[in-house]
């Protein structure tokens, strides 16, 4: 929710310190997201994310963005790190609170999935699981290399990410992936009129764009001020572990506890989806045990983001 104050109700400058942040600098802004931008009577305002994950708007006036820089940045990503998730197959209920904030957060429609749960059957007397797929971000991606504008790569920090300021919609990345982790924005997308003056955060691919791709980012954006991403920190069922391999370190969006990343795959038989391929990806699996046999499947719930989108708000 933005926190608009104006410059009557108190100076601009004390404004922004009250946020934590410093003007006149031009590296004032490195650990901020430039979200949005909006003409008023006085002056611009723009919308900054803080170091503590609110959003405040200030005057474009008083700040010295580079935005070139941002998009660097963004393309970088963060030195030092090397992200991965693990993911629990044994957890996974079908919630969908994953999806649900994903979405909210990168204004996607219901039918547009960055991370989708796939009911998972591969023989009827073992019973079914829930398996949650976001992209896998590769370490060796097919997708990148077919692109033929350099408008997705993979960053230092082994994130996968699109610029939809540079994506031409030729949809090679999409036929390239084999996990099918692409999404066409076919029609305007769902913010069309809300984000127009929004500026293009890199990091979280908004606002969306007609005719480009889009995809899971491993929510860069959330990385950057220090956050488990979206998905992770929704999760109420203990699915998700996220962290950094060069560490050797995950830690578990529901409880919060933080293990070594090799116990947790050595001890759990963790697997990736369709290594023969050698695309190696940064996403693992725990192996689907205690699977639901007495599970009641309710075809509805597939249905879920549709049967919400209109009761419950989708803002991020
Ligand atoms: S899962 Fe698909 S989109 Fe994601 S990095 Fe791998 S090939 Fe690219
Ligand atoms: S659709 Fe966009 S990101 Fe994908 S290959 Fe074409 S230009 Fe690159």
């Amino acid at each position: 929710m933005s926190q608009n104050v104006t410059p009557e109700a108190t100076s601009r400058r004390n404004f922004l310190k009250r946020f934590g942040v410093t003007v006149g600098a031009a590296g004032a802004v490195t650990s901020l997201g430039l979200l949005s931008a909006c003409a008023t009577d006085d002056d611009e305002m723009v919308t900054l994310l803080t170091t503590d994950g609110k959003t405040v708007q200030v005057p474009k006036s008083q700040m010295k963005v580079n935005l070139k820089e941002m998009e660097e940045r963004g393309r970088e990503g963060i030195p030092g790190k090397k992200f991965v998730m693990v993911i629990d197959l044994s957890k996974c209920r079908n919630a969908r609170k994953c999806m649900r904030a994903c979405q909210g957060a990168h204004h996607l429609k219901p039918e547009q999935h960055h991370i989708n749960v796939l009911r998972m059957e591969n023989d009827e007397r073992a019973g079914f699981y829930y398996q949650p797929k976001p992209c896998q971000h590769c370490d060796n991606p097919p997708c990148t290399k077919v692109c033929p504008v350099d408008a997705t790569f993979k960053r230092q920090d082994g994130i996968v990410l699109i610029d939809n300021e540079r994506c031409i919609g030729c949809r090679f990345c999409i036929a390239a992936c084999p996990y099918s982790a692409r999404v066409f924005n076919w029609s305007e997308p769902k913010y069309v009129e809300g984000d127009e003056n929004r500026v293009y955060d890199i990091e979280l691919n908004v606002p969306q764009k007609k005719g480009t791709v889009t995809k899971c980012l491993f929510s860069a954006d959330r990385l950057r001020i220090g956050k488990l991403p979206y998905c992770v920190s929704a999760c109420e069922n203990g699915v998700y572990w996220f962290g950094d391999a060069n560490e050797d370190a995950v830690t578990n969006g529901t409880s919060k506890e933080t293990i070594r990343l090799s116990t947790l795959l050595e001890e759990n038989a963790a697997y990736t989806l369709m290594p023969e391929l050698g695309t190696k990806p940064s996403v693992y699996y725990l192996p689907p045990k205690n699977r639901l046999f007495k599970y009641k499947y309710d075809e509805e719930n597939d249905d879920w983001m549709k049967q919400h989108e209109s009761k419950e708000g989708l803002e991020s």
